[in-house]
């Protein structure tokens, strides 16, 4: 492809993008057509991507009101502008992105409120499709759905201006594409959502990327105790490396989640629990793992369609906090979640264990199932 600007106003055949046909096929790599961006949007060459737990649940049709096929899904990557439409402030040609998934008017009355990152002018989109209702990518005749309003696991993606960062391109880009989601989402709900306050305790359920970007924002907040929760043994290392204080495999334990973390605690229980496995009886296990009259338990993880709340643990001044992004404001917040990551105040590297081309995308899936691995590349060539 040529960078010139005539590109704005042309449709153009992407070799390789990353197609869904229905509820747990394999992905195929296939050739599209990406239409021209539109008033506000752009159109994007990505460079890298990766792969976010909620793209794994939108494969099994989970998380979405109705299950949308075929689609190209991913939402965390990084890319540089091709082309920009007409109505396109503050970003041209040649700018590097990370997508959002989230926007931030600055004017809305969420916007301008300190407590929620929950934009109501540019809302979190579920329909996998752009603002007017239409996809900009089809498939020999088929409209493809888009995955939030982006769709990283292709050469190309148009998404509209609204949702995505400009961000500096000295910032190692790979670790650009892991900040666009998971790990930033762990952070933020520290840092940002729960506020995690210097001397506390915290307890973790769940030690993928955005447990650990949990373990990493708790531990920069000041908590004196860290405790990580999961079945799998080799979570305890990358956990220490973050600044994880205590491990436990619930697996070892014949007593609840919530009773091995009192156990640690003098009774006691935890001032914040995060749960970010998304697993419907772990809701109540972060309730009831907290402290009574104060504890508060926040659940991020996704793909939970209802949970039946006990009570009482509730009743007894609980409080149940549900984040998405982490709280972070994308135009506010994140910059100074990708400064703290160029600054190498995060073990970002600890993340990424696999990478492979967007060619072979489907033996991603499979090294997810191993133990050992954490977060997976996709280098878009
Ligand atoms: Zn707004
Ligand atoms: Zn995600």
């Amino acid at each position: 492809m040529s960078k010139s600007s005539s590109n704005s106003s042309q449709r153009i055949t992407c070799k390789a993008a990353a197609v869904i046909w229905g509820i747990g096929e394999p992905l195929k790599v296939e050739v599209i057509e990406i239409e021209a961006p539109k008033s506000t949007e752009v159109r994007v060459k990505m460079l890298y991507a990766s792969i976010c737990h909620t793209d794994i649940l939108r494969s099994k049709g989970k998380g979405d009101p109705i299950p949308l096929f075929p689609r190209v899904l991913g939402h965390e990557g990084v890319g540089m502008v091709e082309s920009v439409g007409d109505e396109v402030n503050g970003l041209e040609e040649g700018d590097y992105v990370i997508p959002t998934m989230l926007a931030e008017c600055r004017a809305c009355e969420n916007c301008t409120s300190p407590n929620t990152n929950l934009c109501l002018t540019y809302p979190l989109d579920r329909n996998g499709l752009m603002l007017d209702g239409t996809s900009r990518m089809h498939i020999r005749g088929h409209k493809l759905y888009h995955m939030f309003t982006c769709s990283t696991w292709s050469e190309y993606m148009v998404v509209d201006s609204n949702y995505v960062l400009k961000i500096d391109p000295s910032i190692v880009l790979p670790h650009a594409s892991l900040l666009s989601c998971g790990f930033s989402t762990g952070f933020g709900a520290a840092w940002k959502e729960a506020q995690v306050k210097k001397g506390s305790t915290v307890a973790v359920l769940g030690l993928g990327a955005v447990g650990l970007g949990v373990i990493e924002g708790a531990r920069m907040q000041g908590a004196a105790r860290i405790i990580g929760i999961d079945k799998n043994s080799m979570r305890k290392e990358k956990g220490q490396v973050f600044g994880m204080t205590d491990f436990v495999n619930p697996d070892e334990f014949d007593v609840s989640i919530s009773q091995v973390i009192k156990d640690l605690t003098g009774g006691m229980g935890v001032d914040y629990c995060f749960e970010c496995v998304g697993a419907e009886p772990l809701v109540n296990e972060a309730i009831q793992a907290t402290k009574e009259g104060k504890g508060k338990a926040i659940v991020i993880g996704g793909g939970i369609k209802s949970v039946k709340i006990d009570y009482f643990p509730l009743l007894s001044g609980r409080t149940l906090k549900g984040s998405i992004f982490g709280g972070l404001k994308v135009k506010s917040d994140l910059p100074i979640v990708i400064d703290k990551c160029k600054n190498k105040e995060f073990h970002i590297d600890e993340l990424l264990t696999h990478q492979v081309t967007l060619q072979d995308i489907e033996k991603a899936f499979e090294l997810l199932k191993q133990p050992d691995c954490v977060k997976v590349l996709i280098k878009i060539d």
